[in-house]
């Protein structure tokens, strides 16, 4: 009985994916990414491997040409298949009013709650000197740009309310909106603690942009 069944059951587990290379490697790549703990990349690995190899062709592909055509939008970082996001470059957005989030998935999570009509910038990141995190990480140079261009009235805070988030609206306060004539809010608040906007749902997400108040130090 030559069945690939055998390879892969309990008895003879450890020892034959142990001499399986490739196979460890691709959990290994799996278990790194976010969210996945060894058994769902196990998992995920024999289901693409055993049960549905032509998903693995399919993933391979599609990975692949996301990875070729898609990059950062060149104004707000967001991800993009053109040199501008749709975001960027629509005029249906409300231009004088620009939302920092600290990622891509902040940005969609705000979209897909359909709350605010302004435009983003993304900073990638929040400062974080534990992890070695400084303001030259961060998309900042950018957002600089964009203020100096005059048009933005108001910027809003949209990041975590943990003590990272906490210190970089501090420091773009201090150093990046710090033009009398800019408005600067910050929302967060009703926004579970640490949790950021990423997990907050449509009614959280609207009430804490409506409840928004002034940024000061
Ligand atoms: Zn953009």
């Amino acid at each position: 009985m030559g069945c690939k069944c055998l390879v892969y059951s309990k008895t003879h587990f450890n020892r034959e994916v142990s001499l399986n290379e490739p196979y460890e490697r691709l959990v290994q790549s799996l278990k790194s990414l976010p969210g996945l703990g060894y058994r769902s990349a196990e998992k995920i690995a024999l289901y693409l491997l055993v049960e549905k190899p032509e998903r693995a062709k399919e993933l391979t592909q599609r990975i692949t040409l996301a990875d070729e055509v898609l990059g950062p939008c060149r104004i707000c970082g967001n991800l993009t298949d053109a040199d501008e996001c749709k975001i960027c470059s629509s005029d249906e957005r409300e231009s004088n009013r620009l939302c920092v989030v600290e990622s891509v998935t902040d940005l969609f999570a705000m979209e897909k709650a359909g709350v605010f009509h302004g435009k983003y910038h993304i900073l990638m990141g929040k400062l974080s000197p534990v992890r070695g995190i400084g303001s030259d990480q961060l998309n900042i140079s950018s957002l600089i740009k964009r203020i100096d261009e005059g048009e933005i009235e108001e910027v809003i805070l949209a990041l975590s309310n943990d003590m990272e988030g906490e210190a970089t609206c501090h420091y773009l306060k201090n150093e990046v909106l710090k033009d009398d004539n800019l408005k600067v809010t910050r929302i967060g608040f009703g926004l579970p603690s640490g949790g950021g906007i990423t997990y907050a749902d449509e009614n959280t997400l609207q009430n804490a942009l409506q409840s928004r108040k002034t940024f000061d130090l």
